[in-house]
């Protein structure tokens, strides 16, 4: 039976999809519904009825889950910063490892691998680094917030819960800096107004903060007062770039920055080493569980002094100069021309020389150094939520390394590459879930792949 839209029916929830919407069905139709959790019976609305599947919303809860954290509410679930935030922490680890169980299982066909617990965090709040802050007009007013999901409608918003809460006082600041220098907050359908992002990111331990202003022109009228102001209120901003980017396009950043105040980078440290960065390079969002995530992938590389290391989607270089001291020699990879400029600059700045970098496409380097004769014994990854391409593991298992040590954020796209990597003579070992996204639907985890013997 297939419900009718606006029609409202009692339901309960039975499952939880890998993006953190109640599942309930009536006969067999499913209805994913936001901010429902498994046991809890709900009358909900029904938004919209396909030919499969269907949404429906919550109106009124008859009975609440004992699984749910009350703490969380509203505005935060509504924007999907915190989609998970509804479940208690413990509950949400549980979720992240079934998943993965789930995905190892249909993906790759395996139901016997050693998925260890999620390492989850002490403290699963304000552990961001980073914030990409929209900048928009509501009820006549420049706001900051995020936008309600799958929308772009700005949801005002100061406490972000999962931010760094200096970068949340910091965006604040801008906002009443905006506000008081009459800025205009960009108009997506309009096409019109200033300011359009502003992106903060503050070192975890250095706490040296870099503030990003996108904009949509060149000229930011009294920009010097406004940078002025800001920097006497927080003495850290070491870095105040604007970034110009006219057009619509989804990608936050344009190529054209214009540095306002101060340097174009931030330091900071990880894992003892210390990290120029600069407003394109990726960095890890959660340096405290980034530490975890890496220790764990040395882990299961175990390394040793012969070992050649293959660092693919290397960023700013963080994974392969974390290990060169223990290693004979480490190849680093990276698609972002400027991520490599930085990973060249932290090289030299931790006084590392067993290192070289190339920038280009993994699947179009890694054949390159196999044909010049590299032969490396471990080769890490740690690719986007998009996965390796084909062409990448190919090669990489033509040059027969001991060991793929694979860092993924995706667990769809990593069991879809495990399955290859079977195809290819390897098969995996182990994985390790590590939190790095408490309170969202985001799962990252370190697995172990060797040779077939
Ligand atoms: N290992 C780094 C970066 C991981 S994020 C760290 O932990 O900090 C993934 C990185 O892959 C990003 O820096 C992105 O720019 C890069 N990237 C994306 N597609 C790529 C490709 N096809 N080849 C090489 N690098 C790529």
């Amino acid at each position: 039976m297939i419900p009718k839209k606006n029609e409202t029916l009692e339901l309960e929830i039975i499952d939880l999809t890998h993006e953190g919407l109640g599942v309930a069905k009536l006969d067999r139709y499913p209805l994913f519904i936001e901010n429902a959790l498994p046991g809890e019976k709900v009358e909900a609305l029904v938004m919209k009825v396909g030919k499969k599947y269907g949404f429906a919303k919550v109106l009124k809860w008859l009975e609440f889950s004992s699984d749910r954290n009350e703490a969380i509410q509203g505005e935060l679930l509504r924007t999907g910063i915190a989609d998970l935030g509804h479940l208690t922490y413990e509950k949400q680890l549980d979720f992240k490892r079934k998943q993965i169980q789930d995905l190892l299982k249909k993906n790759s066909h395996l139901t016997d691998i050693k998925v260890a617990e999620v390492i989850g965090m002490a403290e699963p709040v304000g552990y961001r680094n980073k914030a990409q802050i929209p900048v928009r007009r509501v009820n006549g007013q420049l706001e900051t917030g995020f936008y309600r999901k799958h929308s772009h409608d700005l949801v005002p918003i100061e406490d972000f819960l999962i931010q760094d809460p200096v970068i949340d006082q910091i965006v604040i600041k801008c906002r009443d800096l905006f506000r008081k220098y009459g800025l205009n907050a960009y108009d997506e359908t309009a096409k019109t107004g200033l300011i359009k992002n502003v992106i903060v990111r503050r070192g975890f331990y250095s706490h040296e903060v870099m503030v990003v202003i996108v904009t949509t022109k060149p000229k930011i009228f009294r920009i010097e007062q406004l940078i002025e102001e800001l920097v006497v209120e927080f003495p850290k901003i070491k870095s105040v770039l604007q970034n110009i980017h006219p057009d619509n396009s989804n990608n936050i950043l344009s190529d054209d920055f214009n540095l306002l105040f101060g340097q174009e980078y931030i330091t900071d440290t990880l894992l003892g080493n210390q990290y120029y960065i600069s407003a394109p390079s990726f960095y890890q969002i959660n340096t405290e569980m980034a530490e975890v995530l890496y220790q764990e992938a040395f882990r299961l590389a175990d390394l040793s002094k012969d070992d050649i290391v293959i660092d693919a989607y290397c960023g700013i270089g963080t994974i392969g100069l974390s290990i060169a001291n223990q290693v004979q020699q480490v190849y680093g990879v990276e698609s972002v021309g400027e991520a490599i400029e930085d990973a060249k600059i932290n090289a030299k700045l931790n006084g590392i020389e067993n290192v070289s970098y190339r920038v280009g496409r993994a699947e179009d380097i890694m054949p390159e150094w196999v044909s010049e004769g590299v032969k490396p014994s471990v080769i890490i990854v740690d690719p986007p939520r998009k996965g390796l391409a084909e062409g990448f593991i190919e090669s990489a298992c033509e040059v027969a390394p001991d060991k793929i040590v694979y860092i993924s954020c995706n667990p769809a796209t990593f069991t879809r590459d495990v399955a290859r990597f079977a195809e290819n003579g390897y098969q995996l070992q182990e994985v390790t879930p590590v939190d790095l996204f408490p309170q969202t639907h985001h799962v990252e985890l370190v697995g172990l792949i060797t040779r077939k013997k």
